[in-house]
């Protein structure tokens, strides 16, 4: 059994330690705020250092890339030489690469590897991981991350999986959009959102955003639309990958032009009515704009 240290146990990184724990790892947590962990037996250290104090391996799960280094400064000298440093956080590719120049110069085994599959995956130890790592480390990496995932994939080196996690948001946003435009169209051309979703379910349009996660209530009962759009995956969630998209077009001279106007329109519903709703509550700006 490993000795992990765990920073940043919100929404995510919460039910993500606690499967580590149930695992049979022995986890040091530590978050500013660490009711959540503490309530699902999660052992929690007084500070970052003291949590990597004694570690193997160490994840990293916080809200951004600023904050990623911000540890780092903490933690980095405190590591053992030669230990995994894995951050699941969801950050620039950029401040992925430069977080791991410093583990590297800190003599430590860099990973970046985020996740899909939300609070629900997190809990249910079901999460997608995108690993950017070197190639002699990932069979060490999945069995790390084996309590806390459905599937792990190597994208790359360094980096690499924050690319693959962008692109892959920039695709689910754009096609949420697509799905709802498609939606309130078809309603307001007499169909029923069930013969919508029976003819495109089985047709070209088929897609996640309208087999798993559909944002009309009742063509698939566990969406977040049955409930009032409660996340899920949160539109400020999804406002920022699209921002860390953009940021990656940007330097890779990517014409995203429909990303750039869903990104508006994503960054907008976010600010606004969707702070607290799931991405698929998109549909009520569509509609909003129709009446
Ligand atoms: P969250 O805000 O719930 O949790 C982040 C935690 O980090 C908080 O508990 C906060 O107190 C802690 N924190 C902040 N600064 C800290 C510091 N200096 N030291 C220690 N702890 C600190 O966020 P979350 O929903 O758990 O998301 C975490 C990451 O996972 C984000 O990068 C997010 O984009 C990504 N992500 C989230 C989801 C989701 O559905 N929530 C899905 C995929 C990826």
């Amino acid at each position: 059994m490993t000795t992990i240290a765990f920073i940043g146990l919100g929404n995510m990184g919460a039910p993500m330690a606690a499967n580590l724990v149930a695992a049979g790892h022995t986890v040091a947590g530590f978050d500013l705020a660490p009711q959540a962990a503490l309530d699902l037996g999660v052992p929690v250290a007084e500070s970052a250092a003291a949590a990597v104090d004694g570690a193997d391996v160490v994840i990293t799960m916080l809200p951004s890339g600023a904050l990623v280094h911000a540890v780092y400064d903490e933690i980095l000298e405190h590591v053992a030489a030669g230990s995994l440093i894995i951050d699941s956080s969801t950050i620039a590719v950029d401040e992925a690469r430069t977080a791991a120049e410093r583990a590297v110069a800190a003599g430590l085994r860099p990973v970046d590897a985020p996740v899909s599959g939300g609070v629900v995956g997190a809990e249910a130890g079901t999460l997608a991981f995108m690993v950017g790592a070197a190639e002699a480390d990932i069979a060490e990496i999945t069995t790390t991350l084996e309590p806390m995932a459905g599937k792990v994939v190597h994208c790359g080196d360094s980096g690499a999986g924050q690319a693959a996690k962008v692109c892959n948001n920039l695709m689910l946003a754009i096609s949420m959009i697509g799905v709802s435009e498609a939606f309130v169209l078809g309603e307001k051309l007499g169909l029923t959102d069930q013969t919508i979703f029976d003819v495109t379910s089985n047709a070209t349009g088929q897609c996640w955003a309208l087999t798993t996660n559909c944002p009309v209530p009742g063509p698939v009962p566990t969406s977040p639309a049955n409930r009032d759009f409660k996340p899920g995956f949160a539109s400020p969630l999804m406002a920022k990958d699209l921002g860390l998209a953009m940021q990656a077009a940007e330097l890779t001279g990517t014409d995203t032009e429909v990303g750039r106007l869903v990104q508006s329109i994503y960054r907008e519903f976010a600010d606004g009515d969707g702070a607290a709703q799931d991405f698929s509550g998109i549909i009520n700006r569509v509609r909003a704009a129709s009446e």
